[in-house]
């Protein structure tokens, strides 16, 4: 199988590359942050904070994540809904970074993943991908950029739709999911020697994905 495992913190364009790189080499892409997203969204709906470890873990009894294609778009549904747009909300984002500190969450998630990834070839796109996930994938990539950079983009791609934000406050918000991802006791994230270390503060989308698929390509061909 084909496994390529992308980290780096939030908002360094990994679902973007991801999905670029995926459609180029005609496999699969998993966006396991999605995943994430949606057991916050259910706790949260059920009106259960998601640092409650307790109350946490059983409700994962009663969530079913899958994907599916629809009219070409990759989906995600919960218990059969489709919360595609429901989880890319800004106060999910936190709920998201809180919820993927308790370990049964990690593990109830991980397997998902790993079982994907033993039986498609596959992008899979994260922040313990490398180092937990699949450790013996076959290639590894760690993207990053500043964090001033990568509010930057945010903050541009919000304003671009209209919405009214503040620059402060979402570099606040990377700084916090940063600090929260590298520093939680179970699969943080970290960078793996073994990965390629990609820094796209002065690199396109384009530039970035290039890399990746030279990379991908290059050694299939040897
Ligand atoms: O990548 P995205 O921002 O959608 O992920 C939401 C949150 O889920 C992240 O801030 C991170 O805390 C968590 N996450 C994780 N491990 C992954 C993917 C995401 O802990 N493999």
């Amino acid at each position: 199988m084909i496994n390529v495992a992308i980290d780096g913190p939030s908002g360094a364009g990994k679902s973007t590359i991801s999905k670029m790189v995926a459609e180029k080499l005609g496999i699969t892409y998993l966006d396991t942050g999605a995943m994430y997203r949606a057991v916050a969204l259910y706790a949260y709906r059920k009106g259960i904070d998601v640092n409650d470890q307790e109350r946490v873990v059983p409700l994962l009894d009663d969530v079913d994540i899958s994907f599916e294609l629809k009219d070409g778009q990759k989906i995600i549904l919960l218990n059969g809904e489709d919360v595609s747009q429901a989880i890319r909300e800004h106060y999910v984002s936190k709920l998201a970074s809180d919820v993927s500190k308790i370990p049964q969450v990690r593990k109830f998630l991980v397997a998902m993943q790993r079982k994907i990834a033993e039986t498609t070839d596959v992008v899979l796109d994260g922040r313990d991908i490398t180092s937990y996930v699949l450790p013996n994938a076959k290639f590894k990539f760690y993207l990053t950029a500043t964090a001033e950079e990568r509010a930057t983009r945010r903050y541009k791609e919000l304003t671009a739709k209209g919405q009214e934000v503040d620059f402060d406050r979402i570099l606040n918000d990377i700084i916090d999911r940063d600090y929260n991802d590298m520093n939680r006791d179970f699969a943080p994230l970290v960078q793996t020697q073994d990965s390629v270390y990609i820094d796209s503060t002065h690199l396109s989308i384009d530039e970035v994905a290039a890399i990746i698929i030279g990379t991908v390509t290059g050694a299939t061909k040897a």
